[in-house]
């Protein structure tokens, strides 16, 4: 067994209201300069739809991430010797309209406009060539189901669902779904570098590009099956969300977690064993992708478990950070957090608490539970292509362990009493239930990130920053 640290992140998309307030100080700390123009480390899609850039989920397009090819895995995209033979030609990276020609406003207008009878009128010019534009497509283009019409069928989720009825006014659904780099256990970005820029870090599991390594092949953009990294046309080099490990290593969360108005975002540590990446990454189906990923990782309660880290040099405070770990706790311990698309088998480490959504008529009878999931608004089919490889059931018991918790806390708080019968079906128990709630619903600052600092009494963490990780640190 081979120990190893991972930072990962939940996001509860029961709780996002699509504010994008998570992508803006992300753009104006990361990429708000030349070469950067189109990136949006963290984006905010509408659900369903074709996303950022478009299509990104279709395979069959973009031939992202891993297959399996006899038993064993492959790139989608083929592997070195297919690259070096096409080193000058990849076909199969996004083009700048499937991300979108990015554009400003001459504001200056404003201010300059001459008196008139009407309000001076802000034209979007392009940050590529200076000129006039007409707007065609944007990073959040289908914000609200704008387009969704024209868009929709081009959504790899409605597999197994007749995608025209769900598009229809009185069937259709939405949510939205924030993105970021995934940071996975078996990233096909890294594999996919001719040069050996991308690396994984070894203390936190933060997936990074070396700029000085990187010769702008770009094979990593076009081999994230998220299509999460970027290149920048000015530097000539990659780059990728950095999961704010600057901030990280001061034991401060990511940005986008930090300034969610949802408060959907959770940020902790989780333990995983190395040596079945390779073992969980080649599950035989895609369904099986989820269950074998949820296999590597380690609980820290457990003393075995505890004394090989203890062994293997993990320090007591990442210890103790993973003990209390909210994202341990939604993903391995009730099962309420799925790993986004797991079939593309790059093992992500950005998981999602599904939605809950209005049902067409109340649930009286505790027994209804199964069929109360079906008549939810969003189809469990979808959510089910989303976040489990098309198995659904994780997601009804996820769905279904949602609503007993909401169940529960309004008896308790409307009828005052408690009712342990909702929570039977789904194997939670009341401390379970008043933690969930707790974690879900209130959870400060402290207890939705939980991140292993310094221990008190060495020196300031801070004139270490950006000199060294948590190893080095401790
Ligand atoms: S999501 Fe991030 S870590 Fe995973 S393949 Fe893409 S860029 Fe690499
Ligand atoms: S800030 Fe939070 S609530 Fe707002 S869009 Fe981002 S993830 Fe959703």
């Amino acid at each position: 067994m081979n120990i190893k640290v991972q930072t990962a992140m939940v996001l509860n998309l029961d709780k996002c209201i699509g504010c994008h307030t998570c992508s803006i100080p992300c753009k104006n700390v990361w990429t708000n300069r030349e070469g950067a123009e189109y990136m949006w480390f963290n984006n905010v899609e509408c659900k369903p739809g074709i996303g950022y850039p478009r299509k990104w989920e279709n395979q069959e397009i973009h031939r992202g991430g891993w297959t399996l090819d006899g038993g064993s895995l492959r790139l989608a995209a083929g592997g070195r010797m297919k690259k070096s033979l096409n080193i000058f030609h990849n076909p199969d990276l996004p083009t700048i309209d499937e991300y979108y020609e990015p554009w400003d406003y001459e504001y200056g207008r404003l201010i300059d406009s001459p008196r008139r009878t009407h309000q001076p009128s802000l034209r979007p010019r392009s940050r590529i060539t200076g000129e006039p534009m007409t707007l065609q497509w944007g990073p959040n283009w289908e914000d609200d189901l704008a387009g969704l019409s024209e868009t929709g069928p081009g959504d790899p989720n409605f597999k197994d669902l007749d995608y025209r009825t769900y598009l229809q006014f009185r069937n259709v659904f939405m949510f939205w779904l924030p993105r970021l780099c995934e940071h996975c256990l078996n990233p096909a970005c890294v594999a996919s570098c001719p040069s050996g820029a991308l690396y994984k870090r070894d203390e936190d599991g933060i997936v990074l590009v070396d700029q000085e390594r990187c010769r702008g092949w770009r094979y990593c953009v076009s081999g994230c099956p998220y299509k999460k990294v970027y290149f920048n046309w000015k530097t000539g080099r990659a780059e990728k969300c950095i999961f704010c490990y600057p901030r990280l290593e001061a034991g401060l969360t990511t940005l986008c977690a930090h300034s969610c108005v949802g408060r959907i975002r959770y940020v902790g540590v989780l333990l995983y064993d190395a040596d079945r990446i390779a073992e969980a990454a080649r599950a035989p189906q895609d369904k099986d992708v989820y269950p074998a990923h949820l296999d590597i990782l380690l609980d820290p309660n457990d003393p075995e478990i505890a004394r090989a880290a203890r062994f293997q040099g993990i320090a007591p405070n990442v210890m103790a950070a993973a003990r209390r770990s909210p994202v341990h706790a939604l993903i391995r311990e009730w099962r309420l957090a799925l790993p986004l698309h797991p079939e593309f088998r790059t093992l992500p480490m950005v998981w999602y608490v599904p939605p809950l959504s209005p049902i067409t008529r109340q649930m009286d009878d505790p027994s209804e539970a199964g069929s109360l999931i079906d008549r939810m608004r969003i189809p469990v089919t979808y959510l089910a292509n989303l976040l489990t490889a098309g198995d659904e059931a994780p997601v009804r018991l996820a769905l279904k362990r949602l609503s007993a918790v909401r169940r529960f806390m309004r008896t308790r708080r409307v009828e005052k009493r408690d009712d342990p019968q909702v929570l039977d079906a789904v194997g939670l128990d009341t401390t379970a239930v008043e933690r969930l709630y707790r974690l879900l619903a209130i959870a400060p600052l402290a207890e939705r990130f939980v991140l292993p600092t310094r221990p008190a009494g060495k020196d300031d963490l801070f004139i270490q920053q950006g000199a060294c990780g948590f190893g080095d640190a401790l």
